[in-house]
């Protein structure tokens, strides 16, 4: 099963120059899951996500369907498959959203591919093709997250990282958001990792879930025996 891991992460450290974040993650996720990285503010998600893509450096291993990833830039870890739609979404403001979601298909030159791409990601976000003219600046904070998770899905990706989808989001858009997450990962067998504060929902979607914790994994389980236990709940994700 050890060899069968879409996404094994072994003993990484990371950090930035001399602040060490991450100290000796190991996980696994399997293809076609989606896993929940979850865990207080300052344990060092947002810097997991980031020394997967290639943003941040670190030791240890990153392998993807068994090709190693470590030490690959940005670019070659996006060429392997890998979408990444970092906090604060990243949209191109002043430009339109079909412009955006075509940004996103850049570095293919099959037309007629991006044309169908594009039906496919309208198909997951209707309100995006209401608004294909119009500048992303304008659209509201859900639809830019969606455009976000559109733009990344333009590179047909094997494994897509989304950090913090809720941050600043009213909970009914949250809500719908995560339904279209699944239903992604569900028709197009897309392996998702989602780094999220709101762990309720996260686990709601989730096939397994890691509670990280000053750079450690705290805790690791299925989301179900997670949402189960309410010591857990308590203890590690503050709610109840
Ligand atoms: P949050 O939910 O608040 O985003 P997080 O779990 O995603 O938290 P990280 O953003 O990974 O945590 O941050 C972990 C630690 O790394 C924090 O102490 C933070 O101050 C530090 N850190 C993050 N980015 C940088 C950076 N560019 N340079 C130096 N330190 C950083």
């Amino acid at each position: 099963e050890e060899a069968a891991a879409f996404l094994a992460v072994d003993d990484l450290h990371a950090g930035y120059g001399d602040v060490r974040v991450l100290h000796g993650v190991s996980l696994r996720v399997g293809e076609g899951e989606i896993c929940a990285i979850l865990g207080p503010n300052g344990a060092g998600k947002t810097t997991l996500l980031r020394a997967l893509c290639g943003m941040v450096k670190g030791r240890g291993g990153v392998r993807l369907d068994g090709t190693s990833l470590a030490g690959c830039s940005p670019d070659a870890v996006a060429r392997r498959g890998v979408a990444h739609v970092p906090e604060g979404r990243g949209t191109f403001v002043p430009l339109t959203v079909e412009e955006n979601l075509r940004l996103g298909a850049f570095a293919r030159r099959d037309r007629a591919a991006v044309q169908s791409d594009l039906e496919r990601v309208y198909g997951h976000f209707p309100v995006l093709r209401e608004r294909v003219g119009q500048a992303a600046g304008s659209l509201s904070g859900g639809e830019q997250q969606m455009l976000a998770i559109g733009r990344a899905l333009m590179s047909r990706p094997r494994l897509l990282l989304l950090d913090e989808p809720s941050l600043g989001l009213a909970p009914l858009v949250t809500r719908e958001l995560f339904g279209i997450v699944r239903a992604i990962n569900e028709e197009e067998r897309t392996t998702v990792v989602v780094v999220e504060q709101n762990a309720h929902l996260a686990l709601g979607i989730a096939d397994q879930a890691h509670v990280l914790e000053s750079g450690r994994i705290a805790l690791s389980g299925s989301a179900a025996d997670i949402r189960a236990d309410e010591q857990v709940a308590q203890s590690y994700l503050g709610y109840r």
